[in-house]
């Protein structure tokens, strides 16, 4: 039978954690450093090391000395960016999600969309809640100004821990093996990424705040929103109806700076929880969804100083004569990489080199 904690978490008849009540998740995964899967302590199990971007992918992009940028903007190197797992949680993660992502990614875009067709988002929205979760754990371990003469503190104390809460719940479900209802599944975009050789077949980007993510891997993009019921792509409909064929890297990060844009803009959001039958030991997640989408009203200005963000590195990476005044617009949110000045897909977006 199951059984409730005095914090609020549901244990099975093994002393399984079936569900993190927030504060357990805030007291052992957040602030502690119990294992971020199953939350079992140190001293109880061995641990070892499970670097935030799966090592296949570090192997195939080469990305072991490079750096992946902070929530902070500072820069930290891939194969320094890990975290604790124990050993029984990292092979479990290995089989039901990392292996079967590889073999699917590594077949191309067209394997990955015949997976979704035939089983949903599922899988790659539960590796991606891995990524994003794992991502920002580590902020807690990290210092905020990595200059040490500056005041210290670390990202922890930037982050609010309980909006991760509900991510960690979906990320955790290939070991919890709870019911997923389909209101819990976000705004989620499987792109076709265009292929060049001048530049990375890599990019990854998160944004916290919008609870966003992209990742491009070779010809496949992933672009999703773990929040927001889908609302964002609802909102997001008329531009996507639009886009057609292959996308830039530039492309592509105007699309999850829409999205995040969106989802900051969402007028009423979604609430998630888990229903726990403690007699049919049963446990499901759900959402209450708003009936309407609906964005508050916005000034374009704050689109363009997230899609500043989202495209600055690249930009500083065009060689395009007129690149100043291009910056200047897309801080101003007046310029599109996705469309021509016909209103249709930009099959010749900007590039930036590698
Ligand atoms: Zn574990």
């Amino acid at each position: 039978m199951f059984t409730k904690t005095s914090d609020g978490s549901f244990l099975d008849s093994n002393g399984k954690v079936l569900y993190f009540s927030t504060e357990r998740f805030i007291k052992d995964i957040c602030e502690g450093d119990c294992c971020s899967i199953c939350g079992i302590s140190r001293s109880e199990t061995d641990f070892n090391d499970e670097h935030v971007l799966p090592k296949w992918i570090l192997r195939k992009y080469d990305l072991y000395k490079q750096f992946i940028t902070l929530p902070n903007e500072s820069k930290f190197r891939y194969d320094q960016y890990v975290l604790p797992c124990c050993k029984q949680c990292n092979s479990l993660m290995g089989e039901k999600i990392e292996q079967p992502v590889r073999n699917l990614i590594t077949q191309g875009f067209e394997a990955v969309i015949q997976h979704i067709e035939k089983e949903g988002h599922w899988l790659f929205f539960v590796w991606l809640s891995l990524i994003f979760l794992k991502t920002h754990l580590k902020g807690k371990n990290l210092r905020y100004h990595r200059d040490r003469r500056q005041e210290d503190y670390t990202l922890f104390d930037t982050y609010n821990w309980q909006e991760l809460h509900h991510i960690h719940c979906v990320a955790r479900s290939f070991y919890t093996e709870c019911a997923i209802d389909s209101k819990v599944m976000g705004s989620f975009l499987a792109i076709p990424a265009k292929i060049g050789n001048n530049y990375q077949d890599f990019d990854y980007l998160d944004l916290h705040d919008s609870k966003t993510l992209l990742l491009r891997v070779s010809d496949v993009c992933f672009i999703t929103v773990f929040n927001d019921s889908q609302n964002s792509l609802v909102a997001f409909k008329n531009f996507l109806e639009r886009l057609s064929g292959e996308m830039s890297p530039l492309q592509l990060r105007e699309v999850v700076a829409h999205l995040a844009f969106i989802n900051l803009h969402l007028k009423e959001r979604p609430e998630f929880f888990t229903m726990v039958n403690l007699y049919k030991q049963q446990q499901v997640m759900s959402a209450k969804c708003p009936i309407f989408v609906d964005l508050d009203g916005y000034e374009s200005i704050d689109f363009g100083e997230i899609l500043y963000f989202c495209c600055k590195e690249f930009l500083s990476a065009c060689n395009d004569k007129d690149i100043e005044q291009i910056k200047e617009q897309v801080k101003q949110g007046k310029l599109t990489f996705l469309f021509d000045r016909y209103g249709n897909f930009n099959t010749n977006s900007l590039v930036p080199k590698n």
